[in-house]
């Protein structure tokens, strides 16, 4: 199957002369329409727009200048990051014809870096929902098994990488965004450090969750992404002012004497057995280069999903009541008569989905006067708890390890009530709760009955420790070789 080769092969063989942007670009553009009618991953294709950044970039290779260390590197982009070029929907009817006047801070910084930004892809409607089904235009499908979802939100992203149609792709992370379909598409998948990168044009959802992050077919690829993307921005508050550590050096130094915590709550036996399966035996991969492990005990983590969806739809009640049909978003054609009232009634409800309008009426619901203290205050203090606990583990313990999903991909359109759909969130949400980092690692395949199916390795770091996180990613991509199976079955 054709593939658009990784991010450092790209610059690689662009900057050697093997290869051209503009060849680089084609390829890409040629996938994606060969593969894209079947799993729906973009909303949009910036064809011509690409070709000629790519021209633009082989004449500055030609004249012996070095555009940048993604020169040439094709990269999707997850709906809900504010681009100049084309719309910026967050797959809402709500937004369906935003242009942003502006590209948000981690888009300048990939075009900074010479990288070619192919198109937007499809996500749960403003980033709520695992499954990418939560739509306004359909679902995205999972290039293993097109009957089955992507994961989500960053579902698109997720299948455009692991189906080969772009070198990397951006999603958004506030609950696992990131990490979920990188899970159930086999690519990688890194949520950053609350801070690490900026969330300046990134369409907010849970601003104290929220987190842009890589996709990748490989942690050295992520590695150069995160690079590219991370900072102190002045235009995001909460952006920290830490050292960007060169994240893609020294990755294939093993960490030694790496002490491993496996928190019990994530060994569950009511996970998938392929799942516990595969997890267990990247403990023995870690175990016969070197590391330690240990079990931990995380009892406050089964606390994180209450937590979660509580703080997350408070902070998403209030980050949505700008889309009043008038400053922002769809406005209902008027009637005569009409208050002003009915006026944002019906644009919000003609505008948001089902899945936005239920995150916005629990969210309003645990803000009200009278359920405040008992919902919204209770819940940032078992959040600071949570926190604690985490800060704990990582005094014992380097990195903390786990399945990123208790199951593997589940059918599209699977019968799945809110609650259910909720707990597939069980293994990431304490990541943003507590605002650490943490990756999703290919880890092999289970059963499905009807082929087989990515697993995803959760691997998690203190904050601001990526270089840790991925290093120790690395070692076990140096060990097995997971990471280079591709979708057989994808349509491409
Ligand atoms: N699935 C979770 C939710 O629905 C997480 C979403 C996200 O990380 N954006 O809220």
């Amino acid at each position: 199957m054709n593939q658009v080769p990784g991010c450092r092969q790209v610059r690689d063989e662009v900057m050697s002369g093997r290869t051209t942007c503009a060849h680089v670009a084609k390829n890409a553009i040629d996938i994606i329409r060969t593969v894209d009618e079947s799993l729906g991953c973009y909303h949009e294709v910036f064809d011509t727009e690409v070709l000629e950044t790519a021209e633009a970039l082989d004449r500055q290779v030609a004249d012996g200048k070095d555009p940048g260390p993604l020169c040439g590197v094709p990269i999707a982009i997850k709906d809900n990051i504010a681009t100049r070029s084309g719309r910026t929907t967050c797959s809402s009817r709500m937004l369906q014809e935003y242009r942003s006047p502006y590209d948000a801070t981690v888009i300048r910084r990939l075009k900074d870096a010479g990288a070619l930004l192919v198109g937007k892809t499809n996500c749960d409607e403003f980033a709520m929902g695992s499954s990418t089904e939560h739509c306004a235009w359909g679902p995205t499908r999972n290039p293993w098994d097109t009957d089955r979802v992507p994961g989500g939100s960053s579902g698109g992203s997720a299948a455009a990488v692991a189906a080969g149609t772009c070198s990397g792709a951006l999603g958004s992370d506030t609950g696992g965004s990131i990490r979920q379909p990188a899970s159930f598409c086999g690519c990688v998948g890194l949520k950053p450090t609350y801070g690490r990168v900026s969330r300046f044009g990134l369409v907010a959802f849970g601003s104290s969750l929220d987190q842009v992050g890589p996709f990748a077919r490989n942690t050295e690829d992520a590695a150069m992404l995160l690079e590219v993307i991370s900072g102190y921005d002045p235009n995001d508050s909460t952006s920290a002012d830490v050292v960007v550590d060169p994240f893609s050096e020294n990755l294939d130094r093993p960490i030694e004497n790496l002490r491993i915590g496996v928190p019990v709550q994530m060994m569950s036996d009511r996970n998938d057995p392929g799942v516990n399966a595969r997890i267990e035996e990247a403990i023995d991969v870690y175990r016969s280069m070197g590391a330690t492990i240990t079990s931990v005990d995380l009892p406050l983590t089964d606390y994180g999903i209450s937590t979660y969806y509580v703080i997350a739809p408070a902070e998403a009640s209030s980050n949505l009541a700008r889309y009043d049909g008038i400053r922002y978003g769809h406005r209902c054609t008027q009637q005569p008569g009409e208050t002003l009232e009915d006026l944002y009634s019906r644009s919000r409800s003609e505008g948001f989905g089902d899945e936005v309008q239920r995150r916005i009426m629990l969210g309003t619901y645990v803000l009200s006067s009278g359920y405040y203290d008992a919902y919204y205050k209770r819940a940032l203090q078992v959040r600071r708890l949570i926190k604690e606990e985490f800060d704990r583990a990582f005094n014992e313990c380097d990195i903390l390890l786990g399945p990123t999903s208790p199951m593997p991909a589940f059918g599209i359109g699977d019968d799945m009530d809110p609650l259910q759909m909720y707990l597939c969130d069980v293994y990431t949400v304490n990541t943003n709760i507590s605002g650490h980092c943490g990756i999703s690692l290919q880890a092999g395949f289970t059963d499905s009955g009807n082929g087989l199916l990515p697993v995803g390795l959760h691997l998690q770091a203190p904050p601001f420790q990526e270089h840790r996180l991925l290093r120790a990613a690395r070692m076990f991509e140096s060990a097995t070789a997971h990471h280079e199976a591709v979708p057989e079955n994808s349509p491409g």
